[in-house]
């Protein structure tokens, strides 16, 4: 199985987990948790809080090291949901 980044959150995940357009068809782009019918599901979600979000996460998650939120948040910018906000 193919394992795809978010161009949303920077996570990886599969095609199961992929977001889906509104025509139920399969969007490989975004993983379901940021993006749903074509329709990112926290439209308002910011950048900033977007990277808030992630150290949190690092601090709940075992599995998740500090370390490895920073790098990914580091990543964010290249991301095509983020890229398109800064044009
Ligand atoms: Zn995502």
């Amino acid at each position: 199985m193919n394992t795809l980044i978010c161009q949303s959150c920077g996570w990886p995940f599969t095609t199961a987990t992929a977001a889906t357009n509104r025509d139920r068809s399969v969007n490989t782009d975004y993983c379901r948790d940021c993006y749903q019918d074509g329709a990112f599901t926290d439209k308002s979600l910011s950048l900033h809080q977007l990277e808030v979000k992630l150290l949190e996460m690092a601090e709940v998650h075992e599995d998740i090291s500090l370390e490895e939120a920073q790098q990914l948040i580091k990543k964010l910018p290249e991301l095509k949901r983020w890229r398109l906000e800064n044009i």
